[in-house]
């Protein structure tokens, strides 16, 4: 149901800017992620950490 998902952020390691949203399952574990994604501040793939 809704209250097992929370919405997690994927920030830009450089530009600090929250680019990326995503809905996860409260189960698994925020803060692990790391991924390579397209930053539209830095014009570049840079990579991206979850935040919460
Ligand atoms: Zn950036």
């Amino acid at each position: 149901m809704a209250k097992d998902r929370v919405i997690s952020h994927l920030s830009c390691e450089e530009c600090k800017g929250r680019n990326y949203t995503q809905v996860v399952t409260r189960k698994r574990k925020v803060g692990d992620l790391k991924l390579s994604k397209y930053c539209s501040s830095c014009r570049k793939h840079t990579v991206h950490k979850e935040t919460k």
